[in-house]
């Protein structure tokens, strides 16, 4: 359900009613950090490691693999460390660790993580990343230090494409849904959100900087968390 008494759609980007919004929900991978992290170390590095651990081609490599996460898209082992440690016969997160330098803020993270402080709203990282995965990269961003608390999908035993993940996860944070805005790069997340009940959903359309914007249609959108603050 999207509130249009909360996000006018401009000709450019979404004017938001901040002052009528008390809860901001705010994802990480693609939404604060540069998505292009997560699509190298699948896309490149994870391939590259089993190709050598197998003794295959790293192009035979990258098609079953590409193959096998397009068949859990959407589900939590998608996030989830262990499934693909011990599917893959390789330890992910020594692995993560190993590149986490390669971690990035998109542009304007901070700035618009800062504003929203200052404005006084209740601000929630909402994540699908395993929770070691989180760690990894709060131990590198900090970002914990920007929002008043971090939520795994893992927590609640659904990723945030599903309503039992709105539900178990409402139930316990009580947030008022109409005075709630989620912010994501994912449409059938955005989807589920707007099914529950959150009155304003904005996509991300450029969640990778490698690449350019893609389209996001049937929700307000904008290139980057940078201009929701106007900054
Ligand atoms: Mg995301």
């Amino acid at each position: 359900m999207l509130s249009p008494h909360k996000i006018i759609h401009g000709s450019t980007r979404p004017i938001i009613s901040w002052e009528s919004i008390d809860t901001v929900l705010v994802d990480m991978d693609g939404t604060l950090l540069d998505l292009a992290f997560d699509n190298f170390f699948w896309h490149e590095i994870v391939p590259s490691c089993y190709a050598k651990k197998h003794g295959v081609s790293e192009g035979h490599a990258r098609t079953e693999l590409l193959g096998r996460y397009k068949a859990l898209e959407g589900c939590l082992a998608w996030y989830c460390i262990d499934h693909w440690s011990k599917d893959l016969g390789l330890d992910i997160r020594a692995l993560k660790r190993e590149h986490r330098h390669l971690i990035r803020f998109l542009p304007g993270t901070i700035d618009f993580l800062t504003s929203v402080r200052k404005w006084d709203k209740r601000l929630l990282l909402v994540t699908n990343a395993h929770p070691d995965t989180l760690a990894i990269k709060i131990d590198q961003t900090r970002l914990d230090q920007h929002v008043n608390a971090l939520v795994s999908s893992h927590e609640f035993r659904s990723p945030k494409e599903t309503q039992e993940f709105w539900e178990r996860f409402h139930a316990d944070e009580r947030f008022d849904p109409l005075c709630t805005i989620l912010i994501d790069d994912s449409v059938p997340v955005l989807q589920a959100a707007s099914e529950f009940g959150v009155g304003s959903v904005v996509g991300i359309r450029r969640p990778d900087s490698r690449h350019p914007p893609r389209p996001i249609h049937h929700f307000p959108a904008v290139d980057g968390v940078c201009e929701l603050t106007g900054g």
